[in-house]
Order: structure tokens, then C-alpha cells, then sequence
């Protein structure tokens, strides 16, 4: 091949291992990639590569057994052949597989192996030495070398022009190997005719292994005569079809083991035939719109004209088989009856009784007037309140399918609209995929975590979502990848987020926002033995009289081993409880745990007598009663129990705990994984009067603690702040260092305010905070308290560290409102509107300079 001239492979090679077949120099080979190691290699190096290099990669035979394919690298042949990778085609259908179309360079030989993951690596050693080749103008001079190799290549010659000439000159694929014949140099056409004449791939392996040029002839020459044997044998037997000639080569049997066949033949086999003809009857009946269906039939006719091998082939062969798998016109029913859904939501969930009730009237609404149009819905709340878990029992109610989309980190465009066909591993967008995985086209598809969509070059996410959400739009949406608009406006989308903030305007416009609130500690029980308790013991196997969780322990492990607003990890430490038990009860060992009184477990063991009689009498057929046959008492977790499954507590350092320096006071921050407490920390030395602020803190947040300072300055004579010296400048002579943990996680606000002002005050006074207060509120240069946002849910969290007394601005005594009775029962609020009531509370027997705090009246009306 005249293209091999110049080309001096690279010292090292990435490998390629295949099962198809052998891949000789000078021919073309395609390889379907399926393998891990295969992949990483595709995807690290040919989809990555930039330079030609990159390009060429070692292929391996791989002698082994397809099936035992595992993670070790197999022994590797020594011998491979270079290849230049020509073609990369990238497919999910059925799987995830690249397939590749490879032209052999020349042989090598693996020297060593630098490494084996992600995929092989090895020093290589070239074999067929480039000076072998002669060009083919100086070919037909010097026609070949001389002795016993020019002999044995000139016989090569003309049995490979016996063969060319027995076949249908008129096929352009046998006029132009009679063209190659002559044109290429002759030390390569063992090679070129062993990989195209009918061989096993055990020949095939011999010739590649065949390294000197006259072992290489000996090997092949008895292929080839064999082949033209067999092609007599077959001519004089045939039948005058014309297409016998084209089919020539590859009909030849005897003996030749089954490998990767070699066909001239352009139509493909019966066996494709028949398949076009099924994919056509499908085609037929997808009931697709018009505009669909010309596509589909267009695409049908170019695959039946298309070889096999080419690999469109592949692509428009997937393309046609997502169009007939997509529900065109295929639906559910929806059976809405709102006082059964009423019903199925609150057996579904407990509290979030508003969101609740908005959702009934949305679907009220949507039955009075049978038509989707309208905003969709949003949940926006902390993680883990059970947005996703609504989204599925509206689907429930609905009678419809349900499908997620994970939404977060999306930033490609082409992520909700697909690919283009024409690039490599192109692919529909997730709508159309969610679309063909439900089977419907109106399902409930729940865009989750609109809120973390990206932005990049690829285009913006968010606007392809305008188009799917948009009603006056969305019935012709047209994926990249079909190509051919679909229908989307039977599909009811609702969407979820962790904060509005971050959600695109324009969509948010389109969104009805429901906020979610975060759940107390109460709601938590109810909801872990309502609901949590039951789906672990069910996904676990076990059942309530293996297995008793009381009350306390809950509340210990909502307290001591999570910290959220949502119930998520509170559900993932009930699974590792359960987990933990069904080892015991899998092992047969019913240990009780409890360090209790016999008598209350005895009390157990009783109860469970008579669940054991209710449960047989719900199950006629009596098949899962017998499952583990329950052990005489119940598991039950207590303190102890609860200890040895979930380990040290994990929060429990307790405020008061925190609070025995000066300088220490707790903040109240807002997050959209909900509200949390801050250990607000300073500490001051001597200096030049610098303040150094730590925490990654945001700009508005670094001006409030200039403000803070200033403030405190400026009033330092009114409360008998003193400095390192005695002074009465807080600054003079002394650096102050404020720090807000945790370090790692960017804060920004103004709603810390408060807490720096009493932080530095405790610091400059030498007294310490109280340790049940926590606080939240903006300051202003003058002292005044302004209202922030996110009350509810900081005030949740201050109850759930246990804080007993919370500050909060003036101007937020209305949000106290949202907070449930029982919370609101157990807490103490001071609503501050200036900075001396916030003192005032946030020390025992207030503040020094404030010293009868029922001037305060008139101390605000002077400031
Ligand atoms: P989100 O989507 O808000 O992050 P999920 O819907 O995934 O949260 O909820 C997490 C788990 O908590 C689910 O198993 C869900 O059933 C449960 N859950 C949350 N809130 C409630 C509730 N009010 N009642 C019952 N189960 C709930």
C-alpha cells in the first residue's frame, strides 16, 4: 500500500483487544468496542487525540473466550498490527458500544508492558520494516526480489490474478481488487488476500504471525489455492444467477471454521432482508404522524441499498429502530377522581398539608377543564422534604407513568435536544429518552433540580427547556436527533429545586414556585414511623415483629446522628439499621438488645404473638409468612443497640458545649439545603489594628463585619468595651481575627449582622454569650436590626441544635407565623430592631451601658 510509505508507527501504543477476528495490514476492519478497557481506550485516546498519532493504536487478537472477558488483562499475543483508526462510530443501542473501522498498518511486536489500566499500554517493536515496500512504479521495474522468495511471490501473483479473474468483473468491488493486484507491491498482498479470501480466523492468525516474507507466502498460498479450488467447484454446480457471481466468496464452506465472513455482496444477506422487510411492517404500524413516517421510509430505503459493513449502516439502523419504539400515539388513561387522590396523598405523606393542597387544586382544575395548560409546577425546598416523592404520587393519582430527570450539572444543550445525527455518538436528548423508556406520551416527567442547570458553550440548557415547557410550542418539538417534531403537550411536567435563586428568570416565569418547607424534629417521628420505617423493613425483608424501632430512638437518631431539613439521611440510618438487624435475623441469632427490663421485652414478645396471627390471616396463601420464620421476640433498638449499628454520635457536640470562651456566639444561616447553625468565632492579639476575616466569605458578608466593627467602635465608651492595653479603642494595638466555619463552604450575606456585633462585643468584654441563644438579623452603620429572609428555616435549625432563646429583626415577627405551634411552644424569640436589644438578649442580665433594659424605648427613639 502506497499509503504505508513514511510511516514509522509510534514507540508505544495504546492496545486494542479483539475478539472479531485479525486484523492483517492493508486491509480494513471494522470492531464493535463493548469491553471497559476497550471504551477507556476509545474515549481517552481516539475521541481525545488531536494529531494523527493519536490516530493509530495497537490491535490484538485476543485468543480467548469472548465470554471470559474479565477484569484482569488476559495474556496477551505478541504479535499485533498497527491500525489507523478511520472511523469512530459511537451507539447506545442496544448498549453502549463504539464501533470502529480499522486499517491495518503493519505487524509489531509488544516488547513490554508499561501499564495496564485503563487500558494496555506497550513499548512496541515495528515488524514489517518499511524498506520492504517498494512503490509501484519501481514495483513494475524491478518485479520483486529475486530467489527463492521472488519465485514463491510471483506464484502468489498469479494466483491471486486466478482468483480475481473467476469472479463477475462487472461487480466494481472485483474490478477494482484486479486494479489493486497490479498496483500494489507484491509483499503485501499475502496479507491484503488472506484478510479478504475465505480464512479461518486460526489462519488468519498464522499469517499474522508469519514475520519473515517467505514463511508469510508459504502460509498464505495454500489459502489461496484452496479458495480457487473451491470457486471451481462451486462454478460448475451453479446456478446462471447472477448473483451467485457476487456472493462467490463468501458461499465457500468445507471445513473452514466460522469466522468473520468476507462478502463482495453490496445488498446484504437474506437474513438482513428479512429484517429491513420487519423493520418496514414496524415502521408501518408505529401509527407515527405523516410528516414521521415520510422520514422513516426514506431512511428505509437508503439502509436496504446500504452494505452492512458501512457504518451509516449502524446509525441509520438505530435511528429507524428509536423512531418505531417511540410512543407517537400511545397513552394512558387518566382516571382522576380528586377524592381518591386526596386520599393517596395523605396516605402518602404526612404534614406538608399546603402543598398538598395546591396540588389537589391544580389536579382539580385540570379535570374541570381537560386540558394541561397552565403553569407548571415547581417544589422548591431543602433536599430530602419529599419533592420528588410528590411528583411520583401525582402520577399515582393520575394514573400515569412517572419519570425523572436529573436535570443537575446538565449544561450541554444537546442534553435535552440531542445530538445531530451526523456527529459521533450522537444520541436523543433526555425528553425523547425518558419519552421511549415510559412507553407513553403523556407521562408525568419530573424535571429534577432545575435549579443546577449549567451554562456552556455547547448552548444553554435552560432555553431548550423553554421550548419543552412551553405549551404553545412544545406539541411540534423537535429533538436534534429525530430530526421530526413530537408531541409533547400531553406530557404534564413538573419541576423541583433547592432555591429559586439560581433558576433561569425566563423559567422561572413559566413555573408556578411551591416552597417546601423544611420538617421539625416531630414531623420527623411521625413521618420515620409512619412511612420511612415500613418501606425499610419491606426493602429489607423484615417485618415489624422481627424488628421494633420505639419513639426515643428515632428522636436519637434524628438528633444525634443526622442534621437536616429533609428526611434523607434520617431514612438512610433507619436502612442501616435494618441492614444490621436482617444479618442477626439471616443468621437466625434473636438477640434482643435491650438492656431493658425482661418484662418489657416478655410485653413484646406478646404483641407479637398476636401480630404474627394478623399477618398469617392477611395472607391466605401463606407464601411470604414463611419467608423468615419470625423469631420469638422482636429486635428492638434502643440506646445501646443504636450506638453499635450507627457508631458515635455524630453531632454532638452540643451549643452549650461550644460557648465557654469569649468570643464565641451561634449565627443562624440559610442554605437551599435548609437552615443551620454557625459557631461564629473571634479571637484578637496584639497588632496594628487589622481585621482579618476567614471562611471564604462573600463580599456583603466582609462588609458586615467592617460595619460591625465600626459600629462597636464608635460605641465602645457607651458599653465598656476595653483593647489588648486597657484602652478604650478596640483596635488600638490589637489584630482581630473573625472566623465562620466551616471553612470550605462560600457564605455571603448580611444577615450575620448580629452575630459578628455580639461575637465581638463577648470578645471586647471579656464575657461570654449565653449558650442557648442563636441569632439572625442585618445591622446598619447606626445600630438598627433590618429583617432577612429564610426565618422558618433557621428557626427549625436552631430548635434542632437544641438552642432555647432565637433573635431575630423586629420586621420578621410576621414570618413567626410559619412556624408550628409545638416548635414555637418550645422556643423563646426576641425581636430586636435595634443592636442594644440584641446585646441585651444575648447576654446573661444584659449588657453593660445598658444596664436596665426598660429604657430601651428610649434609647430607640434616640438612636
Ligand atoms: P426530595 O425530592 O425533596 O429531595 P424525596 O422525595 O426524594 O425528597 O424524599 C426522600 C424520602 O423521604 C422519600 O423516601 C420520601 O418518601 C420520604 N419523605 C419525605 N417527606 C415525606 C413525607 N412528608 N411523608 C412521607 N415520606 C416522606
Amino acid at each position: 500500500m502506497s499509503s504505508n510509505s513514511g510511516i514509522q508507527i509510534p514507540s508505544r501504543l495504546p492496545l486494542l483487544l479483539t475478539h472479531e477476528g485479525v486484523l492483517l495490514p492493508g486491509s480494513t476492519m471494522r470492531i464493535s468496542v463493548e469491553t471497559a478497557r476497550n471504551m477507556h481506550l476509545v474515549k481517552n485516546r481516539l475521541l481525545k487525540g488531536t494529531s494523527l498519532k493519536s490516530t493509530i493504536i495497537g490491535v490484538i487478537p485476543n485468543t480467548r473466550d469472548p465470554e471470559y472477558d474479565t477484569e484482569d488483562l488476559p495474556t496477551l499475543h505478541s504479535i499485533g498490527t498497527a491500525g489507523l483508526a478511520v472511523q469512530v462510530v459511537g451507539s447506545n443501542w442496544p448498549k453502549p458500544h463504539y464501533t470502529l473501522l480499522i486499517t491495518g498498518l503493519c505487524r509489531f511486536r509488544v516488547a513490554q508492558l508499561l501499564k495496564e489500566g485503563p487500558f494496555p499500554l506497550a513499548e512496541v517493536e515495528q515488524l514489517d520494516k518499511l524498506e520492504q515496500y517498494t512503490s509501484p512504479d519501481e514495483m513494475s521495474e524491478a518485479a520483486g526480489p529475486d530467489g527463492e522468495l521472488g519465485e514463491l511471490s510471483q506464484r502468489f501473483y498469479q494466483a491471486a490474478v486466478q482468483l480475481v479473474g473467476m469472479l463477475d468483473m462487472s461487480v466494481p468491488v472485483v474490478a477494482k481488487l484486479r486494479r489493486l493486484l497490479d498496483s500494489l507491491p507484491r509483499e503485501t498482498l499475502p496479507d491484503v488476500l488472506a484478510s479478504m479470501i475465505h480464512t479461518s480466523n486460526k489462519e488468519k492468525l498464522q499469517v499474522l504471525d508469519a514475520v519473515s516474507l517467505e514463511e508469510r507466502f508459504k502460509k498464505t498460498l495454500p489459502l489461496l489455492t484452496r479458495q480457487i479450488e473451491g470457486l471451481k467447484l462451486l462454478q460448475k454446480t451453479r446456478k446462471p444467477r447472477l448473483d451467485d457471481d457476487k456472493r462467490v466468496l463468501a458461499v465457500r464452506k468445507g471445513g473452514v471454521l466460522p469466522g468473520r465472513q468476507f462478502s463482495l455482496d453490496e445488498e446484504g444477506d437474506d437474513e438482513d432482508g428479512n429484517d429491513t422487510a420487519v423493520l418496514e411492517r414496524k415502521v408501518k404500524g408505529a401509527n407515527m404522524p405523516e410528516p414521521a413516517l415520510r422520514v422513516c421510509l426514506k431512511e428505509l430505503k437508503r439502509l436496504k441499498k446500504m452494505p452492512q459493513s458501512m457504518p451509516e449502516y449502524a446509525l441509520t439502523r438505530n435511528y429507524l429502530d428509536l423512531m418505531v419504539e417511540l410512543p407517537w400515539s400511545k397513552s394512558t388513561t387518566d382516571c382522576l377522581d380528586i377524592r381518591a387522590a386526596r386520599v393517596l396523598l395523605d396516605s402518602d405523606h404526612y404534614a406538608m398539608e399546603k402543598l398538598k393542597r395546591r396540588v389537589l387544586e391544580y389536579l382539580a382544575v385540570r379535570q374541570l377543564k381537560s386540558t394541561l395548560k397552565g403553569p407548571i409546577l415547581c417544589f422548591v425546598g431543602p433536599p430530602g422534604v419529599g419533592k420528588t416523592s410528590v411528583g411520583r404520587s401525582i402520577a399515582r393519582t393520575l394514573g400515569r407513568e412517572f419519570h425523572r430527570i436529573a436535570l443537575g450539572g446538565v449544561c450541554d444543550q444537546s442534553d435535552i435536544r440531542g445530538h445531530r445525527r451526523t456527529y459521533v455518538g450522537s444520541m436523543p436528548g433526555r425528553i425523547i429518552n425518558g419519552l421511549k423508556t415510559v412507553g407513553v406520551n403523556n407521562p408525568v416527567f419530573l424535571l429534577d433540580e432545575v435549579d443546577k442547570l449549567g451554562k456552556s458553550l455547547q448552548g444553554d440548557p435552560a432555553s431548550a427547556l423553554l421550548e419543552v415547557l412551553d405549551p404553545e410550542q412544545n406539541h411540534s418539538f423537535t429533538d436534534h436527533y429525530l430530526n421530526v417534531a413530537f408531541d409533547l403537550s400531553q406530557v404534564l411536567f413538573i419541576a423541583t429545586a433547592n432555591s429559586t435563586a439560581t433558576i433561569p428568570p425566563a423559567l422561572l416565569d413559566r413555573m408556578e414556585v411551591l416552597q417546601v418547607q423544611g420538617y421539625t424534629q416531630e414531623e420527623k417521628v411521625e413521618i420515620a414511623h409512619r412511612h420511612l420505617i415500613p418501606h425499610q423493613l419491606e426493602q429489607h425483608g423484615l417485618t415489624p415483629q422481627q424488628l421494633q424501632i420505639p419513639q426515643d430512638t428515632t428522636q436519637d437518631i434524628i438528633s444525634k446522628y443526622t442534621r437536616e431539613a429533609g428526611v434523607r439521611s434520617l431514612e438512610r440510618k433507619i436502612g442501616a439499621i435494618c441492614r444490621a438487624v436482617a444479618v442477626k435475623v439471616a443468621e437466625g441469632h434473636n438477640v434482643t438488645k435491650s438492656e431493658a427490663a425482661p418484662a418489657e421485652s416478655a410485653h413484646q414478645g406478646a404483641e407479637h404473638g398476636e401480630g404474627k396471627r394478623g399477618r398469617r390471616a392477611e395472607e391466605p396463601d401463606g407464601v411470604s409468612a414463611d419467608m423468615a420464620a419470625p423469631p420469638d421476640m422482636p429486635i428492638v433498638i434502643d440506646h445501646i443497640a443504636l450506638k453499635d449499628i450507627l457508631g458515635p454520635h455524630v453531632f454532638e457536640m452540643e451549643v452549650s458545649e461550644r460557648l465557654t470562651l469569649p468570643g464565641v456566639a451561634v449565627g443562624l444561616a440559610w442554605t437551599p439545603l435548609g437552615g443551620e447553625i454557625m459557631f461564629v468565632e473571634a479571637s484578637r492579639m496584639e497588632g496594628e489594628g487589622q481585621l482579618t476575616l476567614t471562611g471564604q466569605l462573600g463580599d456583603v458578608m466582609k462588609e458586615s463585619a467592617h460595619l460591625a466593627m465600626s459600629w462597636l467602635r464608635s460605641n465602645a465608651k457607651t458599653y465598656q468595651l476595653t483593647n489588648l492595653v486597657g484602652g478604650s479603642d478596640p483596635l488600638e494595638g490589637t489584630d482581630i481575627h473573625l472566623h465562620f466555619p466551616a471553612g470550605a463552604v462560600t457564605k455571603d450575606g448580611p444577615s450575620a449582622g448580629v452575630t459578628m456585633v455580639t461575637v465581638l462585643a463577648s470578645l471586647f468584654s471579656g464575657r461570654l454569650v449565653r449558650s442557648d441563644v442563636a441569632m439572625t438579623g442585618e445591622i446598619t452603620l447606626r445600630g438598627l436590626v433590618l429583617p432577612v429572609g429564610g426565618i422558618k428555616d433557621k428557626v427549625l435549625a436552631a430548635h434542632r441544635a437544641g438552642v432555647k432563646r432565637v433573635i431575630i429583626p423586629k420586621r420578621n415577627e410576621k414570618d413567626l407565623e410559619e412556624i408550628p405551634a409545638n416548635v414555637r411552644k418550645e422556643l423563646d424569640f426576641v425581636t430586636a430592631s435595634n443592636l442594644d436589644e440584641v446585646l441585651n438578649a444575648a447576654f446573661d442580665g444584659g449588657f453593660p451601658g445598658m444596664s436596665n433594659p426598660l429604657t430601651l424605648p428610649h434609647i430607640v427613639s434616640k438612636l
